[in-house]
């Protein structure tokens, strides 16, 4: 069968390619150690899942969901914006639940992106910035985050020429993988260039609850002017272990806002209602949760810094998120080097070249995984025989 032509851009996803390696590993009998995907390992909070199985019986959640998100979701939004941002919300107009921030990701640049135009990724970068793009016909620009710069884009080097054709600039703080954490100085120098070439600009705040060493994560949205520019992508997914449930949400200027629901009101029907009544129940009472949670993913960042610094692995210690971002210590590329490790050592990783081409030379690491595990992931990678 032929596909779409729209289709021979996009690559298989990532991490679609790496659990096929695994399973394959896993028949040849290895005992496969996963530090490659960024999936909680831990469960939802019982007070959540406790809210979710009171919901659950209520049969007024059993039909269609509202496009939009309940008018109680979208004010529990509001509200844990102002709590945690101090950035003041309208549930009505700046607020749209989606289904998971991939989804709402994915549809804005359809919302805002003709074929032809570029858009500014990072690179490296969560790969569906740029396949979105792709999809849509548009062409991606990759802004590279470099060790030098803070992995922090350069935004003077990006020919006028791009930067006149370009809809949306897009980037993700606490960074997803190299750890590092943007301050308000840096969203504020991305919003004034972005106001003043007319570009919607997006961030991408999922990690913003995993900070360390005492930095807290901003919103783009308090920037000054960011509302008239600026969406924000957020999702309870990393910050309340909910990946499976899938739930996220944008928020920022109400007429980006507005064509990102007119897309997704012709394609999807909402999150399920008892999804948002639980997710209510996350927003308004999870900070104890989230608080635990930073201190275990602290402590194993911790343990695999001391392991990494033992071998002599090059890499910085992450400031955000859950990962660490480390320089390929042998003379091969990212992926010939997973593959090794894999088959050496049933420990995955995630090669740097599936988040673009800065991110060739580099691998991924994830701490979504039991002390026990990390550490016997190093314990086998220290006796390895190359
Ligand atoms: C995990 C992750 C998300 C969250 O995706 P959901 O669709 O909300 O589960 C978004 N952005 C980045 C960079 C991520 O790593």
């Amino acid at each position: 069968m032929k596909q779409a032509r729209r289709l021979d851009n996009a690559p298989p996803y990532l991490f679609v390619e790496i659990e096929e390696n695994i399973k394959k590993a896993q028949e040849k009998g290895i005992d496969v150690i996963n530090l490659g995907i960024g999936d909680p390992d831990l469960p939802t909070p019982d007070f959540v899942v406790d809210k979710m199985v009171e919901a659950l019986r209520n049969p007024q959640y059993h039909c269609y969901p509202e496009y939009d998100g309940c008018i109680e979701f979208r004010a529990a939004v509001a509200d844990y914006y102002k709590r945690r941002f101090h950035v003041t919300l309208d549930p009505e107009t700046e607020v749209v639940a989606l289904l998971g921030s991939k989804e709402g990701i994915a549809h804005i640049f359809f919302a805002l992106v003709n074929e032809g135009d570029f858009t500014l990724v990072p690179d490296p970068q969560y790969p569906v910035y740029q396949l979105a793009t792709s999809l849509t016909g548009g062409v991606p620009y990759p802004m590279p985050l470099r060790k030098a710069n803070g992995y922090f884009p350069d935004l003077s080097v990006i020919p006028g020429e791009v930067v006149k054709r370009s809809k949306i600039i897009f980037v993700n703080y606490p960074n997803n993988p190299t750890g590092a954490v943007a301050d308000l100085d840096m969203y504020q120098e991305i919003v004034d260039f972005a106001a003043k070439n007319d570009i919607v600009v997006c961030n991408d705040n999922a990690y913003s609850e995993f900070t360390y060493d005492g930095v807290t994560a901003p919103s783009l949205l308090q920037a000054e002017g960011a509302k008239e520019i600026a969406v924000e992508f957020h999702s309870l997914s990393k910050s309340y272990n909910m990946t499976g449930w899938r739930i996220g949400y944008a928020v920022g200027n109400r007429e980006a806002i507005s064509k990102l629901k007119k897309m997704k009101n012709n394609i999807d029907s909402g999150v399920f209602t008892a999804i948002q009544v639980a997710a209510i129940e996350a927003l308004k009472n999870g900070d104890g949760f989230v608080r635990e949670m930073r201190e275990i993913y602290l402590r194993r960042r911790n343990m695999a810094v001391a392991q990494l610094q033992k071998l002599g692995w090059d890499f910085e210690t992450p400031k955000g998120a859950f990962y660490v971002w480390v320089k390929v210590p042998l003379d091969m590329d990212s992926k010939s080097f997973s593959r090794l490790l894999l088959d050496k050592t049933g420990v995955v990783v995630a090669p740097g070249s599936g988040y673009g081409e800065c991110g060739e030379g580099y691998f991924r690491i994830s701490l979504t995984i039991k002390d026990e595990k990390l550490l016997e992931a190093f314990e086998r990678i220290r006796h390895i025989r190359y």
